[in-house]
């Protein structure tokens, strides 16, 4: 396994939600893929056949990767696509048998504006309320389905707070009814194993760059049976469903990093939970005031949430970044906004506390040096911001 750093930014990096680096060995995979193996699946001439051999092997690749079919896998420019043709792709085609979905409260903003979208093209959506830890209220679920429920679409985990979700037993709940059931896999990932067959996913969204493989390419897993209306017109790649010519170095470097995750997922993983762990543990009995977000177990592995009472999380991430530590407050996809994360919301946190919350994110290249920095510095940084705040009482 590679343990280098491949990238130069903060001496620290702890922000791998929001963007991971992608491999080396991946890099080196996808290069003769963009001249000397150039080809079009769609040629019929030699040059296309060798693409045409590419594009098979590595979608069963990624097929294994999930315990999928090659022919379950449509390839797409990555999982915001992957999740407006499973929503929108699924609405529309099955729009005769129902019109209402229901998504849950702390899915990833990406749903939640497909969603508004839907609700303007006429359809009902129900959101699902989730306990304090950010877990879909399963008795809820059941009281929202309606005769005319034709999909239900919950997330792995949270890609804030890293709080799993109950899969199996909403895949249960979904089959039982006869219920489409759609799951964006990608905070999950390389962190957890995914085996659509076990998990009874219909639907589910993979994306390259959360296991370390290049941007701009992603997939859609849609059972055998299932179908959805096309969201991109064009030349039928994919067949039928996603047209536009296949991004064969992308998909490749997809690929090579799904089989290097499969390998290495196992030991990966254990590495990522005992610092993750030694976070959970140390940073709300070094700091006074420190509580966790999400789940305590129920958690990704390589996800640390916290709120700190009476100040801000931003002043909290640049006080790091001025000690060379790269972290995210709230939400990567919307932490530009002043808008307070909704999934903390969600969790029935006021909108003060949810601002005071930094998410620590751990990954391939995170070295446990880099925790133990992090541990070292918050207490100080933490404890000058409160002197600053009115917010805070000493006596606290
Ligand atoms: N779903 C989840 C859970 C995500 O975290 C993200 C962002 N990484 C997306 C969907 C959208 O991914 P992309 O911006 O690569 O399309």
């Amino acid at each position: 396994m590679t343990t280098q750093q491949p990238f130069a930014c903060e001496d620290v990096y702890l922000d791998y939600q929001s963007a991971k680096p992608v491999d080396p060995r991946v890099i080196s995979k996808m290069l003769p893929y963009f001249n000397e193996l150039f080809g079009n699946p769609s040629s019929l001439h030699g040059v296309g056949d060798v693409a045409t051999n590419i594009l098979d092997e590595n979608r069963e690749l990624i097929a294994n990767f999930i315990n999928a079919k090659p022919e379950e896998i449509i390839f797409t420019s990555g999982a915001t696509e992957a999740n407006n043709l499973a929503l929108i792709g699924y609405a529309m085609r099955n729009q005769k048998k129902g019109k209402h979905i229901i998504i849950s409260e702390v899915e990833h903003i990406s749903i939640h504006n497909i969603a508004k979208y839907l609700t303007r093209q006429g359809f009902e959506i129900s959101k699902l309320p989730v306990d304090i830890y950010g877990q879909v209220i399963i008795h809820k679920l059941k009281s929202r389905i309606r005769k005319d429920t034709i999909l239900i679409s919950v997330g792995y985990a949270s890609n804030e707070i890293g709080t799993l979700q109950p899969i199996r037993e909403i895949a249960k709940i979904a089959r039982e009814r006869d219920i489409a059931f759609h799951v964006d896999a990608v905070a999950a990932e390389g962190l957890i194993p995914i085996d659509v067959q076990k998990d009874d996913i219909d639907l589910l969204t993979l994306s390259s760059n959360d296991i370390y493989g290049p941007r701009g390419v992603g997939a859609l897993y849609l059972r055998k049976g299932y179908r959805v209306n096309p969201i991109l017109i064009g030349g039928g790649q994919e067949h039928g469903l996603r047209s536009g010519s296949e991004n064969i170095p992308g998909i490749v470097g997809f690929a090579e990093a799904a089989r290097i995750m499969m390998e290495e997922m196992k030991e990966e993983t254990n590495r990522l939970e005992s610092y993750r762990n030694k976070l959970l543990e140390t940073i709300p009995n070094l700091i006074p005031k420190a509580y966790i977000n999400g789940h305590p177990t129920e958690r990704l592995p390589n996800n640390a949430h916290f709120r700190f009472e009476a100040i801000e999380g931003e002043s909290i991430l640049l006080s790091l970044k001025d000690e060379g530590i790269a972290i995210a407050t709230g939400s990567a996809c919307s932490s530009k906004t002043l808008e307070p994360s909704h999934t903390l919301i969600a969790t029935g946190l006021l909108h003060e506390e949810a601002h005071g919350s930094l998410q620590i994110t751990l990954g391939r290249f995170t070295k446990e040096e880099d925790v133990d920095k992090l541990i070292k510095i918050l207490p100080g940084v933490v404890s000058r911001l409160r002197k600053l705040s009115p917010l805070w009482k000493e006596e606290q």
